[in-house]
């Protein structure tokens, strides 16, 4: 089995032909040929030896075009299916009629010239149009003029149940095939440019939305708070002589230590508001729902939580403190006054003695 597999699944010798195409028709063939054993054993029960012997006839022409396309000839092997398979379709309807179910193939050759073929979509459309006239044509056709090989009623049956089931399997292998590529596809640039986005709007060593990304949830919150009204209280914590942890500890602690904080500033925040990397040791806050009062206590809670954690960085335990500026936005001020304002706060708490909230 798995030989067999591998050998429906080889690729063509031409570099300018897809596999995709081949193995498609050679799906394609196999699953006619086996569709015409099915009705050739089926006839041959019924005592139909001439319908039974153009049922081989048809198997044989399939295995043909199955091997055409391991010698280079997808091109010529899409055509012969094409016009072999309207060929027999039209052939079928007028010899055993409408019932048969027979011109359902109609509709799976659209489908297979639509999608293997490279040729313009006015070609396309123009086969689509012809496709149609042909299935016309074969409907007034049976409603005119008997069948020339009449069938019992249980024949009929056989038929349309075997025709049916042929042009679904059809249809669905081919949808399938085509569409499994670009379905992958496109869900690979959906992950990808999730990502992308997500890349674009952290920053890239806490994993804390980053300035612009900020920004921009700031800019909608102040939108929201014009319209309906509400706080906002807008932040800005400084660690503390952070270039000592560096000078004593190097620049791998001194960012371990800066992931470790983050994590306590995300946990912190959840439901209450938001936090971001400003710059190299700076967070900026946003505290959105809650007055300037309940803000300076969150954020004091937080100066108090960070001065008794023991950051543990690359071997060293290390003990920092943070100053913060707070500032509550006002009605018609912009985002970068209420920062400037926090801004000047946190610089009167680092020249006022540091690990402090301003407000
Ligand atoms: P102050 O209390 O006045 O804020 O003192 P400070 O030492 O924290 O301030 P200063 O502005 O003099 O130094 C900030 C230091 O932060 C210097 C810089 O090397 C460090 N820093 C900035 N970004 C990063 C980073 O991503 N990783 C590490 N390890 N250090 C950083
Ligand atoms: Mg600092
Ligand atoms: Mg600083």
């Amino acid at each position: 089995m798995k030989r067999l597999i591998a050998f429906i699944l080889k690729d063509v010798d031409n570099e300018n032909e897809t596999k995709k195409v081949a193995v498609l028709m050679r799906i394609l063939c196999l699953l006619f040929s086996a569709f015409f054993l099915v009705q050739a054993i089926a006839f041959l029960f019924y005592d139909n030896y001439l319908t039974a012997i153009l049922n081989f006839i048809s198997i044989i022409a399939y295995m043909v075009g199955f091997a055409l396309t391991y010698r280079g000839h997808t091109e010529a092997t899409r055509r012969f299916i094409t016009f072999f398979t309207l060929f027999w379709t039209i052939l079928y309807v007028v010899a055993v009629g409408w019932n048969s179910g027979a011109q359902h193939f109609l509709m799976v050759l659209l489908v297979f010239f639509c999608m293997t073929s490279y040729t313009a979509l006015f070609i396309k459309g123009l086969f689509s149009v012809f496709i149609c006239f042909c299935r016309l044509c074969l409907y007034y056709y049976c409603k005119r003029f008997e069948p020339l090989i009449p069938l019992t009623s249980q024949e009929e049956t056989t038929l349309q149940l075997v025709n049916t089931i042929a042009c679904f399997t059809a249809l669905t292998g081919l949808v399938l095939l085509f569409t499994k590529d670009s379905m992958e596809m496109e869900r690979k640039l959906i992950n990808y440019n999730k990502r992308i986005e997500l890349l674009a709007n952290a920053d890239p060593l806490t994993g804390l939305p980053n300035r612009r990304s900020m920004t921009n949830r700031i800019e909608a919150d102040i939108r929201h708070a014009e319209k309906y009204g509400g706080f906002i209280n807008l932040a800005i914590g400084d660690i503390d002589f952070f270039k000592k942890v560096n000078d004593t500890y190097g620049h791998a602690a001194g960012d371990s230590l800066l992931k470790s904080l983050a994590k306590i500033f995300m946990e912190s925040t959840v439901g209450r508001g938001e936090c971001a990397r400003w710059g190299g040791e700076e967070f900026l806050f946003l505290l959105p729902d809650m007055n300037g009062d309940d803000a300076q206590s969150f954020l004091d809670d937080l100066r108090h939580k960070i001065k008794h954690t023991e950051f543990s960085c690359e071997g060293n335990l290390i003990h920092i403190t943070m100053t913060f500026g707070l500032e509550e936005w006002g009605m018609g001020q912009t985002y970068d006054q209420t920062i400037e304002a926090a801004d000047a706060k946190l610089y009167y708490g680092k020249s006022h003695g540091r690990n402090m909230v301003v407000f």
